[in-house]
Parts: structure tokens; sequence; C-alpha cells
């Protein structure tokens, strides 16, 4: 035999039945995004590498060490996998002129690949949902993307999740911030590690998104953005808070709340547990009124969040919370392969009808007894069984016999109008 083959380390598959909990979650997120507006966007998996390098920024972890980049061999283009869905969604909206009559709300959902050591809650395929507001430049959409989260956590029974929030200001306050960033550092110089001196002078906002423990009480008397910010940027955060407030939803200003990427100002925010370990921000999200400008389209500003999809359903699963995943409405016992052409065009009419009908497959040795087809039946969980018997045949019917419910008799019902009992079967 040849060797079997493996995926790839850090990307999973996702097997039933583990597949219906994503599909349980991506259907709560449709609902959502149609309650609040936010249109469905898919832009390409693979782009241009400088999408991500003018993007996200040079000095990031993303950019220095994550990203699946290759050349094409056909004609020698620098590409990368997605490692994040907002410059693309960027990119398209920008391509496409999407705001030239205003505003748009749109959302995503899918693979993102980041070159990672892979752990729980840790992966080097993911997949995020996102939501991006774009043409909007007032505190509401911040506001509104964030109550969003909280909305999405309700429908889906997700507890211990809390609001961090932040604002980064405006590009000027970040420069004299990043004097005073600079001149503490140097003075701590002996306390920095490698990465840290290296990003120094090329980013040392980013030395406060340090996951090394060693740096922490350092980190934590730094010079706060917060005290750099001017009247504007202020009262956009106060504007946000107001309607968080209004809406009995607490946060936690956290000063040292930088996000990973460069394009951010004003607000950014993060939804955070303590329930997975060092892969405790379940979503984050901000402002970037600068990102469209920067890849080459008009300036607008912009707004938004992503959510990894694994470190949701993991905390879920932490948390006890099962969603309810569908079972069949009836399983279709067959005793004898004579009757499966009448059986097959009965369940296709119940199928047509609305009724989800597991069918009991035969091997090369037949249907099986009826005994094994009763127990695969029950295992089904489905709420009736359809019984294609030689006697109901003959007389024109299929006999329905109820697995849940001990108490409900059997009954017999006609084989050629389906649609007239189908309701029968459906979830009462
Ligand atoms: P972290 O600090 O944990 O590395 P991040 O700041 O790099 O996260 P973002 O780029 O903000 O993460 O992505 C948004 C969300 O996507 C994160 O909050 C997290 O839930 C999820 N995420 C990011 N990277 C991964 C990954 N490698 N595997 C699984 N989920 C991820
Ligand atoms: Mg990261």
């Amino acid at each position: 035999m040849a060797q079997a083959l493996k995926a790839i380390k850090g990307m999973n598959d996702i097997l039933p039945p583990d597949s219906a909990r994503w599909e349980w979650l991506e259907d709560k997120v449709r609902t959502l995004m149609a309650r609040y507006g936010y249109a469905n966007i898919r832009t390409p998996i693979v782009e241009p590498t400088a999408l991500f390098v003018r993007g996200l920024g040079e000095v990031t972890d993303i950019v220095e060490k994550e990203m699946y980049s290759f050349e094409d061999r056909m004609n020698g283009d620098q590409l990368t996998l997605r490692p994040e869905n907002t410059a693309g969604v960027v990119r398209a909206v920008a391509e496409h002129s999407l705001l030239y009559d205003g505003g748009k709300r749109v959302y995503y959902m899918g693979p993102m690949f980041r070159h990672e050591r892979p752990q729980r809650g840790r992966y080097r395929q993911f997949h995020q949902i996102g939501a991006e507001a774009l043409g909007f430049a007032g505190p509401d959409v911040d506001a509104e993307l964030i109550l969003m989260c909280r909305s999405l956590w309700r429908d889906i029974g997700l507890s211990d999740v809390r609001l961090e929030l932040n604002s980064l200001g405006q590009p000027e306050e970040r420069r004299a911030h990043r004097q005073a960033l600079i001149a503490y550092f140097e003075r701590h110089r002996d306390q920095l590690d490698t990465d840290a001196q290296r990003r120094l002078h090329s980013n040392p906002l980013r030395i406060l998104d340090t996951k090394n423990p060693a740096m922490q009480s350092l980190v934590e008397a730094a010079p706060k953005l917060m005290d750099f910010l001017g009247e504007a940027s202020l009262k956009h955060l106060d504007a946000v808070k107001a309607v968080l407030d209004a809406n009995g939803l607490s946060y936690r200003i956290n000063p040292r709340l930088v996000r990973g990427m460069d394009y951010y100002n004003l607000t950014v925010f993060e939804w955070v547990t303590d329930r997975l370990g060092s892969q405790g921000t379940v979503c984050g999200g901000g402002r970037y009124d600068y990102l469209i400008e920067q890849i080459g389209g008009k300036p607008a500003p912009a707004v938004g969040w992503a959510l990894g999809v694994e470190r949701v359903l993991e905390l879920l699963k932490e948390l006890g919370v099962q969603p309810d995943t569908p079972a069949p409405h009836a399983y279709a016992v067959i005793p004898q392969a004579g009757a499966l052409p009448r059986a097959l065009q009965l369940i296709e009419g119940l199928r047509a009808a609305g009724v989800s009908v597991l069918m009991h497959a035969a091997g090369k040795e037949g249907p099986g007894s009826m005994k094994s087809q009763f127990k695969k039946a029950d295992a089904s969980g489905a709420r009736f069984a359809l019984v294609f018997g030689e006697d109901e045949l003959a007389q024109g019917q299929v006999a329905v016999k109820a697995l849940r419910d001990a108490q409900q008799p059997q009954v017999l019902r006609p084989l050629d109008d389906p649609a007239a009992w189908a309701a029968e079967l459906l979830d009462a």
C-alpha cells in the first residue's frame, strides 16, 4: 500500500458531526447580518503580496513571519494566501468603486492562512467571520459593530467574553506618543527582548503588544497613547462609550490594546475570554480610516471586526453549549430489495414536500435484517420510521411508526399522495 498522505500541519479537516456546529454558527451569522443590513462579500483567497505588505504594515507579526507567500510559476508574480480579509475587502471596494453612491456594509466568512506554531485555538489555516462598514466616519457605526457582536454572542449562547476598548487616535497623536515611547524604552533598553530591540525604532507601538511575560511590567508603565489624544479623538471615543453605556454593555478601557495591524486608528476593541489560555481573543476590530488610501483607493473612512471561528466554537464547547443539530424527520426501513422502486418514489415525494428522509442503504448482500435496520433508524435520531413492508406495499400503503413516542400508534399512509400527509412528519 502507498504511504498514507496527511493534511498539512496546522490545517484541519472539519468533519461530521462537528461540521454541523460550523453550519449552525454560519446560519446564525447570516441571520444576524440581515438584521443589521450587512451584505455578503466574497473575495479571492490569493492576493498580491503587496496588498498585505502595504495594508498591514511591514513591521507586523503577520508580514514579518506569518504569511504564506509564493511566486506564480507562470508569470513570476508575488502572491500570498490571505492572512486576514480586511485588506482584500478594501481592495475590492476600491477596485469596483463600491462607495460611489455612499457607504457600504459587508460581511464575509472564510479561511485565512498564517504560518504560526499550531496549538489549541491557533492554526495555520483558520477561519474568520468579519464585518466591515466602509464610507462611514462617525462613531455610530463603531458602536453598531460592537453591539452586533454582543447580539451574536446572545444568539449563540456565548457567555464569558468581555469587551476591551481603546482609541489609537490619529497619526499626529501617535507620532507624539511614539517619541515618548521610544525615549521610555531607550531608558530601559536592558529590559527589552530581541524582538522589542529590533522594533524600538521601526514600530515601538508594537512592543506594547508583546506576549513576553518578562516584559509585562515594563510595558504596563510605558507612556499611554490615551494621554496624547486630542479633543476630536476623545470626543469620538466618548460617543462610542455613550452608546455602549446606554445599551448596558460594559467594557474595560485597555490603554495597551494596540491590535496586530498598523492600519487602525481611533476606536479599537477586542472581545476576550480567560477560558482559552493565551489564545483568549475571540474577536478583534476597529477603525481604519487610512487603509483605503494606503492601498491606492479614493480616501474613505471604515471600521470593522473579525472573529476566529475555531476559538468561538472551542469556547462554546468549553461552556457546554450544545447547538441543536438537526436529525432527519424519518428513516426509511426497506425490508426487501423488491420494495426499492416504490419506496424511493414515495421518499422523493416526501423530500419534495420538505421532509428529510434518511434511506436505509443496502449493501451488496441486500438490505439487512429488520432488527438491524431499526437499530440504525433509532441511532439516526429520526422521529419516525417509514416501513415499506410487503403487505403494506400490496395495499398501496406505507407504515409510519413513531420512534420516540411509544404511545403513538402506528398508522398506514397512501404511497401515491405524499404531499397530503407529509406535514405529519414535520416538526410539531
Ligand atoms: P492573536 O493575538 O491571538 O495572535 P491576532 O491579533 O493575530 O490574534 P487578528 O488578526 O485580530 O488576531 O484576527 C482576528 C481573530 O482571528 C482573532 O481574535 C482570533 O480569534 C482569530 N485568529 C487569529 N489568528 C488565528 C490563528 N492562527 N488560528 C486561529 N484563530 C486565529
Ligand atoms: Mg496573531
